[in-house]
């Protein structure tokens, strides 16, 4: 049995106190101080832990002000802050371990547009991607892009000065922003915009610490002129420490500290609010994808292309290629860069044309056209094929595959995973190609594999060589070669902080300004923050302070991971290998990512805050000598605590004990188990795994729920019931039992059999009983006449018109279907981690399937969810036993089969709300219904809807019926309420009972659509 894990990292006493007190103030926002919450905010996308003591979340400006005035106070004193919004930093910028101020979770909103003067003004957690989807009515785009556009937030953008693909013409994120209102440590607010010198003098005379850094500020640039100008690279990503050369114009005198916020990587200041400068979005767009022979080639003809005035020009090399090749993501590009017969594709170039002027453009495209054919012909250059592409949508699923190369990069089978340390060097774009070369000697004579691409028209290069770092050994190299790389970007005139900011490289600052500039980097710290209170040790220290910056040696994730016998982490992978890149944070409600974030806005409820918590739950059964894996098949053993245990154990649970195992069981609690992540994190990190283990093991020391056995017995209960539909629709439609099922069992709006019953409706149908021996007897032709219909407990005893309409639907087809007994699939028992039931359900449910599959006749099952659990947690559970036996999805089994003529007549038209798990797992499901339906004369749009809410049992749940709702809301309810609900469709019977029991009507099953046309 698991021991009762009480150790927690204490907060400090006057934390404790300080947030007592400022929740006892006018502060209006969210204070968090469990383990859990801490955590979740320990890592970003690097390599380092930090736990923090309490992540604050604002909702105002005059929140942070009540913060700041709040720490001024004597007792305060040593506490500090470092500011966060969608913790994607590749460098720990925004790790702590004092206080993080999260701006993320409440200051996200859009306060004014001004689109005839090009201009928005928005609260610093706005997430890029939310920023412009606003502005898209408008015409308009906020231009520096960035990987992380779907979860990275303004302040983010701002403090890391962020930019990527198009900055040659875009520019970087100081480029745009117009003004910024910020929060200064003792609580004044700083508003900033360029001032002339005639603003100037109110500002300078101030006796206050705004005017300490109007003076300081133009004193340095006044005296450091020429230094200035010697130190700071000239190349695009010109940014390093705080921006000495653009916040002050010696020629006018005009002096913006916004360029000093810009980049300062939360060291000076919380920023609140920005003014930005937008932009018309380009009328033309066109994308050349042109492909290689080598990567090499790909980059030393990045120069050329720069020439013919691209927007931009983005390598990639085959590493990365492959990646994204074995991702979901490339089902969406796969046409877009087809192979070349004959040729080893081994580098691509994106080169990106955006005009306003539409004969411009076209000039450019021919002229490029010219040129590549040129070079084929001649085989020159390396090149060896091209693919244009004009279709807004294919251009942003190219940009799509590119963003998510980055992720994909942190991928890998072996213990040494891909890490961000130098991952963002840039040097002149002519010094890259001859750079590369000496860098990739440097990680190749370390025997490491990495994968490389880069915005190579600004001369930055990405790269995350593998390293274990569990492993101290590899820990030490990662010093070395960050320190080399840091001498070879020297050599070639480049930086080692391209595009991601410095953050625990900060350490390398004082080498690269020399002692004189540092020196006036920490004045300007200090009259910001002369204490050293606003997220200390990054970029510099104030003058006066002897603390030290921030390193590369500090403690990371390794640091604690490696407490975690081998063993335990590669069977816990799943958790384990999260790298933080934080993609499941994506904001788009149409994106299957992650309902439960999205609806909580709480990070400890998404893949990367579960995950987390399970890394620290196995160091703490490690530290505590248990061998978490002995448990494990104990528990499949049968070798349970006893009752007598468990109700001692929950006796304690329900007088106060602490067990961090509550916190995260609460976090899998939250969990709708819909399975996005484990598809559509770039790392696969597949939480409804880990959740089950982990329900498995924390219900072997505290008793269950009741509804649990209600649910994961639904499979045993729903056959008998279904039985006698009317007798216990009856009784569950009796208001009394409605609010009994909610107060005892915890389960609310339970839905009723059908009636009349499958068995009944299938008779008046005239279709073939199951009989094995009839089976076994029919020839190879006459199987291929047949169909096996997996039953599953939902759609055949809640739903049971949809499995009639599927029989209808393959008779009409001229098939034979059969219904095969129905035999529990154990999803259910799954979900509540009931594994060592479920285990046994699932050797049976195989063993009858795989004699099945010996008959030679295709199967279909209905419910995805269902059918898919088949292919996952089967193996899962049962390895090599699985078999082989496939159950297909309909639409899996129809459309290899579709022949004769398609029907021309195309007037019925259908929406396909599709199933999140199916979508994710199976990503062409809705365009083979498409094509089905269009075969048969009808149409069918894919409408972009994310999870529904009801997720299996998720939305009976009575404590998560008001998060389904809003689940619901979050992007079903608008697409349902947009179209005739007759032409909506539903592949899952979860959904349709959420739509059933929201809007008071029944989708149908997209089978039950077909039938009408055939
Ligand atoms: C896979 C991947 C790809 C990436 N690709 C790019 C890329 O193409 N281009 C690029 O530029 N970057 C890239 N990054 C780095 C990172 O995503 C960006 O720098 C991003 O702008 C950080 O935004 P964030 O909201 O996540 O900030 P956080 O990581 O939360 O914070 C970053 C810094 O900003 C500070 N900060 C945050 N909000 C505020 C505020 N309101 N006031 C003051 N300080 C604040 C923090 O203290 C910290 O120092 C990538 C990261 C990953 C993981
Ligand atoms: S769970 Fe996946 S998507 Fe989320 S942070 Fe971890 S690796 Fe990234
Ligand atoms: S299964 Fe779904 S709800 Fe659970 S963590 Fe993964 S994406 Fe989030």
């Amino acid at each position: 049995m698991i021991p009762n894990l009480n150790h927690q990292e204490n907060i400090k006493q006057d934390t404790f106190s300080f947030i007592k007190a400022l929740s006892e103030s006018d502060y209006s926002g969210e204070i968090a101080k469990s383990y859990a919450s801490r955590l979740a905010a320990a890592t970003d996308n690097s390599v380092y832990q930090c736990l923090p003591q309490a992540v604050i979340f604002p909702k105002s400006t005059q929140d942070i002000v009540a913060i700041c005035q709040l720490a001024q106070s004597a007792e305060f004193e040593d506490i500090r802050f470092s500011p966060r919004g969608g913790g994607t930093g590749t460098n720990g910028q925004s790790l702590t371990n004092d206080i993080v101020l999260d701006l993320s979770k409440y200051m996200n909103n859009v306060l004014e547009i001004n689109a005839e003067e090009g201009w928005v003004r928005v609260q610093t957690g706005v997430v890029k991607d939310q920023l412009n989807e606003y502005l898209k009515p408008h015409g308009l785009f906020f231009s520096p892009d960035l990987s992380t556009s779907n979860r990275a937030t303004i302040g983010g953008m701002i403090s890391n000065d962020a930019s990527g693909q198009g900055s040659l013409i875009y520019g970087k994120t100081s480029d745009h922003v117009l003004a910024l209102t910020s929060v200064l440590i003792d609580g004044s607010v700083l508003e900033s915009k360029p001032l002339t010198a005639l603003d100037l003098i109110d500002q300078v005379e101030r006796q206050d610490s705004i005017g300490a850094i109007y003076r300081q500020v133009i004193d340095t640039c006044e005296t450091q002129l020429q230094n200035i100008e010697d130190t700071f690279p000239k190349l695009n990503r010109f940014l390093t420490g705080y921006d000495l050369k653009h916040v002050y114009d010696h020629e006018t005198g005009t002096v913006d500290l916004t360029r000093i916020l810009c980049g300062a990587e939360g060291s000076l200041a919380f920023i609140t609010e920005a003014t930005l400068h937008v932009q018309p979005i380009p009328t033309y767009r066109t994308l050349f994808n042109i492909k290689y022979d080598s990567f090499q080639s790909a980059l030393q003809n990045a120069p050329f292309l720069v020439k013919a005035n691209a927007l931009s020009v983005e390598t990639v090399d085959s590493k990365v290629l492959n990646l994204a090749k074995q991702d979901i993501v490339w089902h969406s590009v796969k046409d877009l860069i087809s192979d070349v017969p004959g040729q080893v594709l081994d580098g691509i170039n994106i080169v990106e044309f955006a005009e306003a002027d539409e004969t411009i453009q076209q000039q450019k495209i021919d002229a490029l056209i010219v040129m590549l054919d040129g070079l084929i012909e001649n085989k020159q250059a390396g090149v060896i094929g091209y693919q244009i592409c004009s279709d807004l949508a294919d251009i942003n699923r190219i940009y799509g595959m590119r963003k998510k190369a980055v992720g994909l990069l942190g991928k890998a089978d072996s213990r040494a995973k891909p890490i961000a340390f130098a991952e963002d060097t840039c040097v002149p774009p002519e010094n890259l190609a001859e750079y590369i070369i000496e860098f990739r000697q440097l990680l190749d004579d370390k025997g490491l594999h990495y994968g490389m691409f880069g915005h190579v028209d600004a001369g930055v290069l990405h790269v995350r060589p593998a390293l274990d770092l569990c492993d101290p050994e590899q820990e030490k190299l990662m010093r070395e070669i960050s320190d080399k790389v840091v001498a070879l970007t020297a050599k070639y005139k480049g930086l080692m902080w391209g595009e991601h900011g410095k953050g625990f490289r900060s350490e390398y600052g004082p080498d690269f300004f020399g002692n004189e500039l540092f020196t006036e980097l920490r004045k300007i710290k200090t009259v910001f923050d002369p204490h050293n209170r606003v997220n200390p040790g990054k970029i510099c220290t104030p003058i006066d302070s002897t603390e030290s910056l921030v390193s590369v040696d500090a403690a990371k994730r390794g640091t604690f991971d490696r407490q975690i016998p081998i063993q335990v982490r590669e069977s816990y992978a799943q958790a384990l290998d999260c790298n933080g890149n934080g993609l499941c944070f994506n904001y788009d409600t149409k994106s299957p990512m992650c309902p439960s974030v999205k609806v909580t806005r709480d990070r400890v409820h998404s893949p990367k805050g579960r995950a987390g918590l399970m890394r620290e739950w196995l160091r703490q059964l490690a530290n505590n000598d248990i061998d978490i894996l002995q448990l494990e098949s104990d528990l499949y053993a049968g070798k349970n605590a006893s009752i007598f245990t468990k109700f001692k154990n929950t006796l304690a649970k329900r007088g106060g004990e602490y067990d961090f195992s509550h916190e995260v069981m609460e976090a899998m609690q939250g969990c709708l188990a819909c399975k996005a992540c484990s598809s559509q994190c770039p790392i696969q990190v597949d939480v409804p795994t880990f959740r089950s283990r982990f329900i498995h093991l924390y219900h072997d020391r505290y008793l269950r729920p009741v509804k649990d056995y209600f649910i994961a017995y639904v499979e045993q209960y729903a056959p008998l019931m279904g039985k006698m539909p009317r007798f216990f629709n009856f009784f569950t439609g009796l208001k009394v039992t409605s609010a009994l099922t909610e107060k005892v069992v915890g389960m609310v709006d339970i839905p009723q059999l059908s009636s009349p019953t499958l068995k009944t409706a299938l008779q008046d149908n005239d279709i073939v009983e199951f009989d094995l021996g009839k089976l076994q007897a029919l020839s190879k032709e006459e199987r291929e006449q047949y169909v096996l219909v997996v039953q599953d407990p939902f759609t055949t005893f809640y739903d049971a018109d949809v499995v009639r309409d599927l029989f209808l639907t393959i008779k009409k087809l001229g098939f034979k279907p059969v219904l095969l007994p129905f035999k529990p699939n154990g999803k259910p028992q799954h979900i509540k981690g009931f594994l060592t039931k479920f285990a046994k359900t699932a050797e049976d449910s195989a063993a009858f399937l795989n004699q099945m599959a010996a008959l030679d006749i295709a199967m279909v099952g209905t419910d995805p969810a269902m059918v898919l659990c088949y292919r996952d947690e089967y193996k899962q559970a049962l390895g090599e036993k699985r078999g082989e036996f496939n159950v297909q999805l309909f639409q899996e089994w129809l459309k290899p089969r579709l022949s004769g003529e398609a029907k021309t007549s195309q007037n019925s038209h259908f929406y396909l709300l599709g199933h999140c798990t199916e979508k994710t797992a199976e990503p062409t499901s809705g365009n083979d219904w498409a094509t089905i339906f269009s075969h048969f004369g009808g149409t069918l749009s894919n409408v972009a809807v994310g999870c529904c809410g009801m997720a299996g049992t998720y939305g009976h749940d009575a404590g998560k019926l008001a998060d389904s709702k809003a689940i619901y809301s979050l992007s079903w309810e608008a697409e349902i309420a947009k179209h005739d609900r007759a032409q909506c469709l539903a592949t899952g019977y979860s959904c349709r009972s959420q739509v059933k029991r929201i809007e008071g009507e029944t989708l149908k099953h997209p089978v039950q659509a077909l039938l009408t046309l055939l």
